[in-house]
């Protein structure tokens, strides 16, 4: 029986093995490796599909969420509010940029920020609202923009695990005043190596955002501040530009999956299948189940299950285990274990289930069944 792991890349390069590798040798022939106008027709293209006037390439996503920090001015003694349910980059750019992360609490139905909890975090130190879209579930933006607004705030979107979601028709990214992509490998839209980008429809945050990520060089050799290394090569961009021409199709197939997902596995006893809401078009990086876990017991439920499918021959994985204001970095920030009561609880019983659009109906039924048998036994 082979096993079928969380997420495979292998399929998707055999499919693009004539096309990439042509697309890669031609950028090595052309010695122009870094920058150049594969790069910059990567930039229009990604604006194109996202909807916005203007998009800068990066490094990774890390990059794109620090460099959008930085071309904001947000720093020492501001505060951005973000969700502590997340991967550790987005807090962690909060503080690389000098200011303080304040954490809101998660929807256990969405997984993302609670809405009804942001208004009361915000201080008259707060400078930006920074919401994710985790797993390729858009948050609600329409009410997000309505709470930043009046209090003028701004917006950056997290959007590292949803390129290509929307919320009511606009792409995530081309909603807040800015959005931050990663193209690190497992992505919707995934690289051979890092990569990232911002989108923006600010002209001015956009040549800030170009000046920084160029040691802060407006004019060669003339650096005004200080700013970062922080470039896509040109290999990164020739798959990227190959790639994104297929990103809708990959996308409809992570929804077909979910959707099979959630229908034979939503009445099983114990499992929360995903929730969705009705404005957003979700993209499921992830497919993310919750095990209750029963009151009395001293192991985590969903670990066993967990180990149960690993005897199986399937992977699964668990995001996020810790959440961040538990995370020993944070500790400084003095949010104490039970601040957060759902991101703590959903964080114990969260697992994520193998989810590529290379999927195939046999290897989705042998995970529900193997599911089926931990569950009803
Ligand atoms: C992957 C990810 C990042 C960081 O992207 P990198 O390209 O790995 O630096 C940031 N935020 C979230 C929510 C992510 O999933």
């Amino acid at each position: 029986m082979t096993h079928i792991p969380p997420f495979d890349l292998t399929q998707q390069y055999k499919m693009l093995q004539t096309e990439a590798s042509t697309a890669v040798l031609d950028v090595l022939a052309s010695g122009q490796y870094i920058n150049g106008p594969l790069v910059k027709e990567f930039e229009r293209q990604f604006a194109d599909y996202i909807g916005t006037l203007d998009c800068i390439a990066c490094n990774s996503g890390t990059d794109a969420l620090y460099l959008s920090l930085r071309s904001l001015n947000i720093g020492a003694g501001d505060e951005v509010i973000t969700t502590p349910f997340t991967f550790i980059a987005t807090a962690e750019m909060i503080s690389a940029a000098g200011a303080k992360s304040v954490f809101v609490d998660i929807d256990p139905q969405t997984f993302n920020l609670d809405l009804n909890q942001v208004e009361a975090a915000i201080t008259d130190r707060t400078k930006a609202i920074m919401p994710v879209h985790l797993f390729g579930q858009p948050v609600e933006m329409t009410r997000l923009m309505a709470i930043a607004q009046s209090h003028r705030l701004f917006v950056i979107e997290d959007c590292a695990q949803s390129t290509g979601a929307e919320w009511q028709g606009a792409k995530v990214g081309s909603i807040g005043h800015i959005g931050c992509f990663s193209f690190y490998p497992t992505k919707n839209l995934g690289a051979c190596g890092d990569g990232g980008a911002i989108t923006t429809n600010d002209e001015a945050i956009a040549q800030r955002i170009r000046t920084l990520r160029d040691h802060g060089q407006r004019q060669r050799y003339i650096s005004e501040e200080v700013g970062v290394n922080s470039r896509l090569d040109a290999v990164q961009a020739a798959i990227l530009l190959l790639k994104l021409r297929y990103l809708d199709e990959w996308n409809a197939r992570r929804q077909a999956i979910a959707n099979r997902y959630t229908e034979l596995l939503h009445s099983l006893p114990g499992i929360i299948t995903p929730q969705t809401l009705p404005g957003g078009q979700h993209v499921w990086n992830q497919y993310t189940i919750r095990l209750s876990q029963p009151a009395a017991s001293s192991h985590l439920y969903r670990d066993q299950v967990r180990q149960q499918l690993q005897q199986q021959g399937i992977g699964s994985m668990i995001y996020y285990p810790v959440p961040l204001h538990l995370q020993p970095v944070f500790a400084r920030l003095n949010d104490q274990s039970g601040k957060f009561p759902a991101v703590e609880q959903v964080a114990q019983e969260v697992l994520s289930l193998p989810m590529f659009p290379e999927l195939s109906t046999e290897q989705q039924d042998r995970v529900i069944y193997a599911l089926k048998d931990c569950l009803v036994s």
